[in-house]
């Protein structure tokens, strides 16, 4: 085991990274500053993501920014060039509306910021509205369904009240008529159903992302076992009603329990099962 790890870490590219490609997204990691120290946090784990090593020296200019994507090239060839790295991006509001400015200029690729939701926290204003035009999409790790649990598991600087203040730059996300994704990380004891119907009840979409590991692959806390357990807790079930539009799985069975599959802004397919009362009985990729 002890090799395997040198074996990952000596396959992380020395060079820093400012753009990086995985599936068919392109990223930008512009900081390594964060408001926050998830539990879950890559950065908690190494040196980045698949290959690509994320510690950056230094914060790269905007001019650097730029570089790095015209070095790319081609950038309507991806689904999206996201804002997401290792660190929370709109710390860097002026560097992000700069680059976003840049590619709605020269290119038509679809932009997203991946955001801890508590730029409005950290710059005592609503910053929304002038993300309007520049960015297309924002997902926003919400984690939680209350102070208490995203305290614990996020451990935001900016104390009591982040979590507030996330709810609250997700309700203006929507105002402002952005795509916005409220999403929850897959990790032990997080409360997914309840983070979900918080989502719905600002009213935004709701995705349950994967705990990952530096390879880019799911973290193994039960692994393959939890494929295998969600085998045997769908055997036999009956299914009363099937949604299949949109590239997603949607089942009702018969119990009352319901059974999901959706594909994460990763690519990964993520499979969940729902108790009759709403609660997660088991959510896992396959
Ligand atoms: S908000 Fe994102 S970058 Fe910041 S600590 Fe959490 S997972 Fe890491």
């Amino acid at each position: 085991m002890k090799e395997d790890r040198a074996r990952e870490q000596a396959n992380f590219s020395r060079k820093p990274t400012i753009a990086y490609v995985l599936g068919e997204n392109l990223y930008l990691n512009i900081t390594n500053r964060c408001t926050n120290r998830c539990r879950f946090c890559l950065r908690e784990q190494g040196k980045g993501i698949g290959g690509y090593n994320l510690w950056l020296p230094y914060e790269p200019s905007v001019q650097e920014i730029i570089a790095a994507l015209e070095e790319v090239g081609e950038l309507n060839r991806f689904r999206e060039v996201v804002f997401c790295g290792f660190g929370e991006p709109l710390l860097r509001l002026g560097a992000v509306k700069a680059v976003a400015s840049y590619l709605k200029e020269r290119w038509r690729v679809p932009v997203r910021i991946d955001t801890n939701g508590q730029a409005n926290l950290v710059y005592g204003r609503d910053v929304v509205p002038e993300l309007v035009g520049l960015v297309d999409a924002v997902s926003v790790s919400l984690n939680a369904h209350e102070e208490g649990a995203y305290q614990d598991l996020c451990r935001p600087a900016l104390g009591e009240g982040s979590f507030a203040a996330v709810r609250e730059f997700l309700r203006s996300c929507r105002r402002q008529g952005l795509r916005v994704t409220a999403t929850a990380v897959a990790y032990p004891g997080v409360d997914l159903e309840a983070a979900r119907r918080l989502a719905e009840e600002v009213g935004v979409e709701f995705r349950v992302r994967p705990w990952l590991t530096e390879e880019g692959s799911e973290v193994e806390v039960e692994g393959k076992k939890e494929q295998k357990r969600l085998e045997e807790l769908l055997r036999g079930k009956v299914i009363a009603e099937a949604d299949l539009s949109q590239g997603t799985v949607k089942l009702v069975f018969t119990d009352g329990t319901r059974f999901e599959r959706t594909k994460t802004f990763e690519g990964m397919i993520m499979a969940t099962l729902f108790a009759a009362d709403g609660s997660t009985v088991l959510s896992t990729r396959i």
